[in-house]
């Protein structure tokens, strides 16, 4: 299995990727994450993408197609892919059709996050992860079992991401709206969109995702 997950800033993509890794043995393809592993190890690529992060822009679809082209090269054909804030644009939608073709894959659904925008900006506000694992929380929706500790790895140590402001948000959804949201029809033609209502719980949204699945 091969699906996109695509939604605005906030949607739940990161959250629920982590959910099917888990249960589906899937591989989350984040090229958020990456280029923020890429930041922090102050790459050329990280460097390059650092500020552009910083304004809730775009990096080139050069760059990321070729974290996604690294990726896919490096899993064993048998793994499935989420790919996780990736296509962001019509040429990343083109180039992702063509990387799928060089590895030896298809793509079978897109799954459309749809939620509400009013909802985004406290969630992305209120959003932290652990610092030593990456697991994901908020701090009304999703805090941590133990207080102050994560669930998954025990660490106390928590962080927020600077691009989670709501300035920078406001500029995000605006890209999404502008550049992302546009993709959707071709994925339509071709039948392989289903809408999940991401306005519901985790867990729901989980299970809904579950049923599509299956
Ligand atoms: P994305 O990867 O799409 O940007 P995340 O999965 O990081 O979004 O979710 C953004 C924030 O909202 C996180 O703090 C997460 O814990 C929280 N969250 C995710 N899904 C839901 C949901 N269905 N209901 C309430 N909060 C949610
Ligand atoms: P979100 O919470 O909005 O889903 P991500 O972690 O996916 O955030 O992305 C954070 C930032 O990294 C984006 O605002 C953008 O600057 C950059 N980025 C991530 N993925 C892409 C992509 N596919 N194309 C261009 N820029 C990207
Ligand atoms: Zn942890």
């Amino acid at each position: 299995m091969n699906i996109i997950l695509l939604g605005p800033p906030g949607a739940g993509k990161g959250t629920q990727s982590a959910r099917l890794v888990e249960r589906h043995g899937m591989r989350q393809l984040s090229t958020g994450d990456m280029l923020r592993a890429a930041v922090k190890a102050q790459t050329p690529v990280g460097i390059k993408a650092k500020a552009v992060m910083d304004r809730g822009e775009l990096v080139s679809d050069e760059i990321v197609s070729e974290l996604i082209d690294a990726e896919l090269a490096a899993m064993p054909a048998s793994t499935g892919a989420i790919f996780d804030g990736y296509p962001r644009t019509a040429a990343q939608a083109e180039m992702l059709d063509m990387l799928l073709a060089k590895h030896g894959r298809k793509l079978d659904r897109v799954i459309e996050l749809a939620v509400d925008e009013d909802a985004l900006v406290d969630r992305i506000t209120g959003r932290f992860t652990c610092a030593r694992c990456g697991a994901g929380y908020h701090d009304r929706y999703k805090q941590p079992k133990a207080a102050g500790v994560c669930d998954e790895c025990g660490s106390t140590e928590f962080k927020r991401r600077p691009d989670d402001n709501e300035e920078t948000v406001r500029t995000r959804m605006q890209e999404y709206r502008a550049k992302t949201a546009p993709i959707l029809p071709g994925y339509e033609a071709r039948g392989i969109v289903a809408q999940v209502d991401g306005m519901a719980s985790i867990d729901d949204v989980a299970e809904a995702i579950d049923d599509l699945l299956a």
